[in-house]
């Protein structure tokens, strides 16, 4: 029997953007399953709740069957031996993201040899949006079409008229 290859996608996604979403469609149809992981850190001051997130990554993706969403405090290699993961997936955007995510994958290597990381490209029309972009838009009334989807749109607004 062949095992399933299950890709783990960790990050804050706060909010998810679309720049996630390409991502986890590409990897959604190169791997058995994708487990979006939701970093529940009490270092980072979030916008949305862990829950928060993790819901407005499932109403962003209702089509994609083998997609699931959990959500987690600790170590990401920690999660995928439980979860019987091998590959850790992160997004490379401009060259700023090269250093960071090299050094995240080689003390993930050390802490556990047998996963990998696999860096993907985000998309050319997706490459400059981040989850802070997002944020500092939304704060000051700029619109957020093609940034986010729709759900998140409403979520922000909802979120910062509070
Ligand atoms: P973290 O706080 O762990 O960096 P993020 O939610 O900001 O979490 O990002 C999660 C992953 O998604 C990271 O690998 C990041 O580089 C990647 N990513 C973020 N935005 C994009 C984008 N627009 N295109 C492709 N990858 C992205």
């Amino acid at each position: 029997m062949t095992m399933s290859k299950i890709a783990v996608y960790p990050g804050s996604f706060d909010p998810i953007t679309m720049g996630h979403v390409d991502i986890i469609k590409r990897i959604a149809a190169v791997y058995d399953q994708v487990i979006v992981l939701v970093a529940q850190s009490s270092q980072k001051n979030s916008m949305f709740s862990a829950e928060e997130r993790k819901e407005l990554i499932e109403k962003s993706l209702p089509n994609i069957k083998n997609l699931k969403v959990d959500i987690f405090e600790g170590l990401t290699v920690e999660y995928m031996k439980k979860a019987k993961a091998q590959i850790i997936v992160r997004g490379l955007r401009a060259v700023v993201d090269f250093e960071y995510e090299m050094t995240m994958a080689n003390m993930n290597k050390k802490l556990a040899p047998e996963i990998e990381t696999l860096l993907v490209f985000a998309s050319p029309e997706y490459y400059y949006i981040s989850s802070r972009g997002v944020k500092e838009v939304a704060l000051n009334g700029g619109s957020l079409k093609e940034l986010v989807p729709d759900v998140v749109i409403e979520a922000l607004e909802k979120k910062i008229k509070r």
